[in-house]
Parts: structure tokens; C-alpha cells; sequence
């Protein structure tokens, strides 16, 4: 059994959704197929935007994006071509969501509050819409197939907005929603990104956590591959729009295709690999608007033959802070004093380097929180400062990183050397540097302006382009 997921640009429009039920009805001949879809595209972007205009009372701008979520799905029905009572079915259908969705959206207007827990009640319905446009096209492609709604059988934790899967419970309940379909050869067709509590809370997996979905569901049914359909034929060396010989790659191991989703190659949901490698099931990514493409694959196994980086990934809109000091060297705790202050401001930080004169401490964080990150660190530090202890609290901004990616690297000396001098010879000025010990990912501060330099010089540097 396969699991394959669809995202939002594979299903956005009727013509989209067609082609889904098309490469559905072909592949479910030689083996079942459970369906995972999300959201249609643009449809979660605008839940969230009519969920903040009813926090902030903005009654006009909330119905405007409510017309347009049902606009968007309307056109979509009637782009179908379903036979009359089919349509009038699903119509009811998609009503009955509205008008559960219009009224969370007027609770939060009059409330005048958007907790996490009510934001995500509210974000499940662009899968809980889809699944049912989804289902009719598979039916008109001549299958059976069943909409299900994974809250009743994804488990997760209650961080709303970021829950995490309860493996095992999630895996005895996915079994028995999902078995007994199969047996009957019916498709079910899951909503991605959605679980619940055990008290039946709705919860969602995170932005994009529609690929986690399928993983998660993969492993609960035991499926022999999950396979991810989306817009581009797979994971490529690195940006097309950056580097113009950049290629898509065939294989990756779970390790690289997680650093590289981590790192800003936007194909995947970075923690997508998890629930993958705990059962060794191999992960395919494959472009609904070019089937024929074979697409990557994820798996366990590593060609370390290549001795080089295998991809280059970067994320851009970053501040590098520095902490800095003379009363810092040989003393204990400052690392998790800086680190406990930032992470009690809830901000995220994606790089950090210490030399090892521990003069000073080095960590990047995204443009936005920059600031508030030297307010924070300025006001923990002040009685180092005034002892003369801490010297500086130092922003630089408009960054960006640059990772290169691959375990061939790994126990193989000189790949930095190649990497720096790939950067020295067109100028490029690293700020920072990184190297976790698993050895498959150097990581590089450098200015922003300089990304398009410096990925196409290593993507040279290393002979990325296709042979
Ligand atoms: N619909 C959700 C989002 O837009 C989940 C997903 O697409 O994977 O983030
Ligand atoms: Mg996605």
C-alpha cells in the first residue's frame, strides 16, 4: 500500500483536482492507495488572514476573504462536471463547513481573541473542505472512495499550531479507520495537517505539516513507500531561480532530505523524515503536473561516493548576534544564560558558533525578532556590562545562510578548504561558520546580497551541475 500525499497546488482548481482522481485511478490498479490532501492553495493563507481581521474586529476584510474562501471552492465544484445529484451532495457538504467555520470565525469576532487552540479549529478547514472535492473526483474517476477526517484517528500533543504526533495510539486508531476500507477497495482520502487531542481537541501539525501527515500516516499503516506529489520534479542541487544548472536529485538519505528541508529547500516539512526512518519506509517526491518525472527518493540509503557537498539550501532575512566579552572566557553558564533569555522570548535561533577562546558567542535568529533579541540580551547582561565583563551585544542584519548538504562529506578532509575557496575566489566574505559533528551539513553567515554569488560558485566549486 502506498500513501500519497497532494498539496495545495496539485488540487487548486478543478483541472488540478482532476488530474489528482487520473494519477489516483491509475496507480490504485496495482496496489491500494491511501490519498492525503491538504488545503487548496492560497486557502490556509486566507483562513488565517479572516481569523486575524475577527480578532481585530475588521468585519469587512473578514467577509471579504470568507467570499473569496467560497468563491474558490465553488468554482472548483462546478468545475468538476458532476452529475447533478453529486454536486447538490457535496454542495451540502461544503455549506455545512462554512457555516461551522463562519461561526468560529463570529466567536473570535465578538471575543475579540485569537488563542492558538481556537486559531487551529479554524486553519483545519481548508483540508476538511478539500477531502470532499477530492473524494468526488476520485469517485468520477470510476474508484470508490470514503473522506475521512484524521482527528479521529491522529493523536497528537496540545502545542496547538505545532502538535506532535502520539505514534502509537494514533497507529491503533489510523488501523482501524483506515484497514477496513481497504479491504473493501475503497480510497479513503485523509485530511493532512490535522490531528486531535485525546480529548478530541483539533490540532494542527504546523505550517505545511501536510507531509508530516502522510509520513505519520505511513507509519501507522505500515505503507511500503509515502509518496509526496507536488509542484516540482524533486529536490534539486539548489534553487532553480538562483542557480540555473541546478538539477533535481535522485536519491537522498533521510539526514540530508531533513538538512535540507531545515534549511530553507522549501519541498518538504522538515520533520517529515521522522516518522519515515523509524520505519525505514522510503519517502518519493513526485510532480503532479509531471508524472513521468521519476522525482527524488528518500530512504535510508547513502551513496557516499561522491566525497562532496550534494546540495546547497539557504534561507535568507537574518540577523547574527554577538555576545562579547573578556569576562566571559573560561566561565560557566553564559551560553545558557543568553540562550534561556532568548528562548523565554520564544525566539528561534538557527545558527550558533563559539570559537574557542569563548571571547564570544555568535547566533542567528530571523530579521524580525533581531532587536527585540539585543533588548533582551542587553537587559540580561547589564550588570556584566557595567563590570566590564560583557563589551558588547552586537546586531548585524540583512543575512542570510548557506548550508551545503550531504553525507558524502562526512569523514572526507578538504571539503571546507574547497568551500572557502570556492567563496574567497568571487569575493564573498564569510561572517560565521558551522559545522555540526554528524559532518553532513557547513553552514555559512554570510550577506544576503551575496547568495546568488555564493551558491552558484560552490555549485561550480563542486560539479553540481547535471554530467
Ligand atoms: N494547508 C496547510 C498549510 O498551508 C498544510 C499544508 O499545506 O501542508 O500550511
Ligand atoms: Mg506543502
Amino acid at each position: 500500500m502506498i500513501v500519497m500525499k497532494f498539496g495545495g497546488t496539485s488540487i487548486g482548481n478543478a483541472q488540478r483536482i482532476q488530474a489528482v482522481a487520473k494519477i489516483v485511478a491509475s496507480w490504485q490498479k496495482t496496489r491500494p492507495v491511501v490519498v492525503v490532501v491538504s488545503a487548496m492553495n492560497k486557502v490556509t493563507d486566507l483562513l488565517v488572514a479572516s481569523a486575524e481581521s475577527a480578532a481585530k474586529k475588521k468585519r469587512t476584510s473578514m467577509n471579504r476573504n470568507l467570499k473569496q474562501l467560497r468563491r474558490l471552492h465553488l468554482e472548483a465544484i462546478s468545475g468538476l462536471g458532476l452529475t447533478k445529484p453529486h454536486e447538490q451532495a457535496l454542495l451540502e457538504v461544503i455549506n455545512v463547513k462554512f457555516e461551522e467555520l463562519e461561526q468560529l470565525l463570529s466567536s473570535v469576532y465578538i471575543i475579540g481573541e485569537l488563542s492558538p487552540r481556537a486559531l487551529d479549529a479554524i486553519l483545519c478547514h481548508g483540508e476538511r473542505l478539500s477531502i470532499h472535492l477530492v473524494t468526488e473526483a476520485i469517485r468520477q474517476a470510476g474508484l470508490k472512495a470514503e473522506a475521512l477526517e484524521a482527528s479521529s484517528f491522529i493523536r497528537t500533543t496540545d502545542q496547538f499550531g505545532a502538535a506532535r504526533p502520539l505514534l502509537e495510539e494514533s497507529e491503533k486508531l489510523a488501523k482501524k479507520a483506515i484497514m477496513p476500507l481497504l479491504k473493501r477497495s475503497v480510497t479513503p482520502v485523509v485530511t493532512g495537517y490535522i490531528g486531535s487531542t485525546s480529548d478530541g481537541i483539533i490540532t494542527t501539525l504546523g505550517r505545511g505539516g501536510s507531509d508530516y501527515s502522510a509520513t505519520i500516516l505511513g507509519y501507522c499503516l505500515g505503507a511500503e513507500e509515502v509518496w509526496i506529489w507536488t509542484d516540482v520534479d524533486g529536490v534539486m542541487t539548489a534553487d532553480p531561480a538562483v542557480v540555473k544548472q541546478a538539477h533535481t536529485l535522485r536519491r537522498l538519505s533521510y539526514n540530508e532530505a531533513a538538512e535540507l528541508s531545515y534549511f530553507g529547500a522549501k519541498v518538504l516539512h522538515p520533520l517529515t523524515m521522522v516518522p519515515a526512518a523509524l520505519k525505514q519506509i522510503p519517502i518519493l517526491i513526485k510532480n503532479s503536473f509531471n508524472p513521468k518525472a521519476p522525482g527524488t527518493k528518500i530512504s535510508e540509503q547513502i551513496s557516499r561516493n561522491s566525497h562532496s557537498g550534494k546540495a546547497i539550501a539557504t534561507i535568507g532575512d537574518l540577523s547574527l548576534i554577538t555576545v562579547q566579552g573578556k569576562g566571559m572566557i573560561g566561565v560557566p553558564g553564559v551560553a545558557a544564560k543568553v540562550f534561556g533569555a532568548i528562548a523565554a522570548q520564544n525566539i528561534n535561533v538557527l545558527f550558533i558558533s563559539q570559537a574557542s577562546s569563548e571571547y564570544n558567542i555568535s547566533f542567528v535568529v530571523a530579521a524580525d525578532d533581531g532587536q527585540r533579541a539585543v533588548r533582551i540580551l542587553q537587559e540580561t547582561f547589564e550588570p556584566e556590562v557595567k563590570l566590564k565583563l560583557i563589551e558588547t551585544v552586537r546586531l548585524e542584519e540583512k543575512l542570510a545562510i548557506l548550508a551545503v548538504v550531504g553525507e558524502g562529506m562526512r569523514g572526507h578532509p578538504g571539503i571546507a578548504g574547497k568551500i572557502f575557496s570556492a567563496l574567497g575566489n568571487s569575493g564573498v566574505n564569510i561572517i560565521a561558520i558551522a559545522q555540526g559533528s554528524s559532518e553532513r551539513n557547513i553552514s555559512l553567515v554570510i550577506k544576503q546580497a551575496n547568495t546568488k554569488k555564493a551558491v552558484n560558485s560552490i555549485h561550480q566549486e563542486f560539479h553540481l551541475a547535471k554530467p
